[in-house]
C-alpha cells in the first residue's frame, strides 16, 4: 500500500507537524522513515513516474508536464499517460491485483489487471478517467460527486480554496476507503494532490520565514490542520491493511518558501539573447511566435524551475549559434544565469544543469539545454515578457506562495520490518524495486534504484 502525498516536505511531516500527526509517528516507530531525494527536476511530472518505473527522464524522455519536441521552437507538447513508455512497477506485477487512485500521468488510463483512477491530468469530469470505465459511476455515488482536482488553486479566495481542497481530499478518501473494503489488492496507490494544492495557497500564511508573512492572520494553522488531518485519514487506511502489507507513505518532491520570481525572458531580452519582433504590452505571455529567430540566441520556459533553450545552427529552424560553439556558448550563458543577483543585488545560489552531465539514456538531447534553479529554486522563473521589473512576487498566472525543494518524504512500516529509525540516502528511484522485492518480483537490471533492506 502506498500513500502519496504530492509536494509534502519532511521538515513538516517529521519536524513541525509531528505532534499532530500520531499515525505518521507510529508507522515511523514500527519501521523505517527519512528525507526522499526528488528527480531532477523535483517537479511532479517527471518525478511520480522516476518513482515508479525507477529511471530518470533522460530514459523516460519527459522534463516537466509542458515538453519542447527538439529541433522546433512551437512543438510544445503535454507528458500524459501516452508519454510514458517504460513499465511502471504495477506493469511489473503479472498476476497480482492493482488499484491505482490520482498518480500522476494516469490519464488517459491504460488497461491494468485491477482498476484505474485516473489523475489531475484528466481534462474534465466528462472523460473516461477510470479503468474499468463503469468504476466512474460507482465511485461518482461513493464520493457523491467525485472531483478530480482543486481547480485554480491559484487564486486571492483563500477561504474557497481550503474550502475546495478540504472537499477534494475528502472525496479522494472514502473513494479509497471504498476500493479497499471492497476487494483485497496485492498492490494499492492513491496519490492525493491537495497538500501541494494547500502548499501552494497557503505556505506565506503558515511560515515565518515567507517574505510575505503576516502575523495573526485567520489562515496561520492552516497547513497544520490539513496534515493533521490527512494523519487521520491514514490511520483509517492502516486499519485497512493486514499484518502482511508493506505500507509506504511517499511524496514526490519538497516544498519551501517562495522568494519570488525571475523574468528570466526579460533578462535574455535586456542582455540582447532574445529580441522580439516588435514591442509587446507589459507582461505580454511569451509565445514563440513574437520573437525574431534570426537575431536570437536563447529563450526560456519558467515554472518553479527553468527551462533553457539555445537556437543552434543546423538543429533549430533559424539556428543563430554554430554548431562548433555550443558548448562554449552554453558555458557562457550558465555563467551569466548563475550570476543574476536578487531583487535586493544580493548573490544567489543558482544551479545551472547540463542534461548530460545529470540524464542517461536515449532521450537526453530531447532536455531543455539548461536546467536552471534560481537561489536553489527558492525564486521560480516567469516566462511573461516586458514585466514592469526583472523581478515579479507572484506567478504569471495568480498568487503562489510556495515552491518545489528536492527532498520528498518516506515512511515505511510492514511485515519483517523491525524499528529501524532514520534512513538516510534514499531516493525516489528506490521506491519501485522495494516493491517488487516485497512481492517477490525481479527487479530488472535498468532500474536506477535499490530495494531499501
Ligand atoms: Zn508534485
Amino acid at each position: 500500500m502506498i500513500i502519496g502525498w504530492d509536494c509534502a516536505p519532511p521538515d513538516l511531516v517529521f519536524n513541525q507537524f509531528v505532534d499532530r500527526m500520531p499515525n505518521m509517528s507510529r508507522l515511523r516507530e514500527q519501521g523505517c522513515w527519512g528525507p526522499l531525494r526528488s528527480s531532477h527536476p523535483p517537479i511532479t511530472v517527471p518525478a511520480w513516474t522516476c518513482m515508479l518505473t525507477s529511471r530518470n527522464p533522460g530514459q523516460l524522455g519527459f522534463y516537466g508536464f509542458r515538453n519542447l519536441k527538439p529541433g522546433t521552437y512551437d512543438g510544445a507538447w503535454i507528458a500524459t499517460s501516452t508519454a510514458v513508455r517504460e513499465p511502471r512497477v504495477w506493469d511489473l506485477l503479472p498476476g497480482h491485483s492493482v488499484c491505482i487512485h490520482g498518480v500522476p500521468q494516469t490519464y488517459p488510463v491504460k488497461p491494468v489487471n485491477g482498476m484505474v483512477i485516473a489523475d489531475f491530468l484528466t481534462p474534465d469530469l466528462n472523460s473516461e478517467y477510470t479503468y474499468p470505465p463503469g468504476l466512474k459511476t460507482e465511485i461518482d455515488q461513493v464520493a457523491d460527486g467525485y472531483l478530480i482536482d482543486a481547480e485554480g488553486f491559484r487564486t486571492e479566495d483563500k477561504a474557497a480554496l481550503l474550502k475546495q481542497i478540504y472537499t477534494v481530499t475528502n472525496k479522494h478518501h472514502l473513494v479509497n476507503l471504498h476500493l479497499l473494503s471492497r476487494q483485497r489488492w496485492d498492490f494499492f496507490m492513491a496519490v492525493e494532490m491537495g497538500p501541494d494544492r494547500l502548499q501552494h495557497g497557503f505556505w506565506k500564511f503558515c511560515d515565518p520565514a515567507h517574505p510575505k508573512y503576516e502575523p495573526g492572520n485567520p489562515f496561520e494553522s492552516a497547513l497544520a490542520d490539513y496534515y493533521a488531518h490527512l494523519d487521520a485519514q491514514l490511520g483509517e487506511l492502516l486499519a485497512l491493511a493486514d499484518e502482511n502489507t508493506l505500507v509506504m507513505v511517499v511524496s514526490d518532491h519538497g516544498a519551501k518558501a517562495m522568494k519570488g520570481s525571475l523574468n528570466i525572458n526579460d533578462y535574455l531580452i535586456q542582455e540582447g539573447l532574445l529580441c522580439l519582433r516588435e514591442e509587446v504590452p507589459p507582461g505580454t505571455r511569451f509565445k514563440p511566435d513574437l520573437v525574431d529567430w534570426s537575431r536570437t540566441r536563447a529563450w526560456a520556459y519558467g515554472g518553479y524551475y527553468s527551462r533553457v533553450h539555445m537556437n543552434v545552427a543546423g538543429r533549430e529552424p533559424q539556428g543563430t549559434i554554430p554548431a562548433a560553439d555550443y558548448d562554449r556558448e552554453r558555458d557562457r550563458l550558465a555563467a551569466f544565469l548563475r550570476a543574476i543577483p536578487d531583487d535586493q543585488g544580493r548573490p544567489m545560489a543558482t544551479e545551472t544543469l547540463k542534461p548530460q552531465e545529470i540524464f542517461t539514456g536515449p532521450y537526453v538531447n530531447a532536455a531543455p539545454d539548461l536546467l536552471v534553479y534560481f537561489d536553489d529554486l527558492s525564486w521560480r522563473a516567469g516566462q511573461d515578457v516586458n514585466n514592469p521589473s526583472l523581478y515579479s512576487f507572484d506567478t504569471e498566472i495568480g498568487p503562489d506562495d510556495a515552491v518545489h525543494d528536492h527532498h520528498g518524504i518516506l515512511a515505511m512500516a510492514g511485515p519483517g520490518l523491525s524499528s529501524h529509525g532514520e534512513l538516510s540516502g534514499l531516493q525516489l528511484m528506490d521506491v519501485a524495486p522495494t516493491v517488487l522485492t516485497h512481492l517477490g518480483e525481479a527487479v530488472p537490471s535498468v532500474m536506477e534504484g535499490k530495494a531499501i533492506p
